[in-house]
Parts: structure tokens; C-alpha cells; sequence
């Protein structure tokens, strides 16, 4: 008996995680890497964007650092479908660097910055 990682009550059967918060959490997750994925390819407004992954984040009770980790995920998947078709133009790489100014992203945000919280799932 622990408490649920995801919603921080007493998790009894299972051990520290509900099944339901689990399957929510990572709903979420892959929610907001989709959103922002799609909100880069249509260039949508930043504070828009993250607007909605809040709103997304606290439904799923995803923490800060997971919700920025999700948003460099999706970040990073709209950019390697905007390289795979063409080169960017200046318009776009402008987007893009406005993106990652606002949501103060680098490149290691996309790799394993929360790899202590995924070994432990
Ligand atoms: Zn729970």
C-alpha cells in the first residue's frame, strides 16, 4: 500500500497507482504532445497554445515539468514533419524560435529530463 503517484490518495490494491489515473495521465500526456504538435504546424499563438496544454495538464494532473517535457515532445515531432518535406523558410524558422522562446524550450527538454519519473512507472 502507497499512495497513487498520479493523485497522491491512498492506492490499496495496486501499489502506488490507480489503474484509472495512470490511463488518465498519460491520455494527457499524448494529448498535449498532439496539441502542441498541431498548434507548431498551424502556427498557432503560443499563449494560445498554452493556454489549452494547462488546461489539458490539469485535467491529468500532469506537473510543470512533465507538461514542458510533453510540449517539447510535440514541439520536436512538428518540426521533423516540417524538415521532412521541405526547408524552412524564414517565416517559419521565426515561428519555431518564437515557440521555443515562449515556452522556454531547449533541446534537452526533448530528451530524458524526466527519466527518474519514467523509471519508476
Ligand atoms: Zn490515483
Amino acid at each position: 500500500m502507497g499512495r497513487c503517484k498520479y493523485c497522491g490518495k491512498w492506492a490499496v490494491l495496486s501499489r502506488r497507482k490507480h489503474k484509472e489515473c495512470k490511463a488518465n495521465f498519460w491520455m494527457a500526456y499524448k494529448e498535449i504532445m498532439y496539441v502542441t504538435q498541431q498548434s507548431v504546424l498551424e502556427r498557432i499563438a503560443p499563449l494560445m497554445v498554452e493556454k489549452k496544454v494547462m488546461e489539458i495538464a490539469s485535467d491529468g494532473r500532469i506537473p510543470m515539468e512533465l507538461m514542458k517535457h510533453a510540449i517539447a515532445k510535440g514541439f520536436v515531432g512538428a518540426l521533423s514533419l516540417l524538415l521532412k518535406d521541405h526547408v524552412l523558410s524564414g517565416e517559419e524558422e521565426e515561428a519555431l524560435i518564437g515557440f521555443m522562446d515562449f515556452f522556454v524550450l531547449t533541446e534537452k527538454d526533448a530528451d530524458a529530463q524526466c527519466r527518474g519519473f519514467w523509471g519508476f512507472s
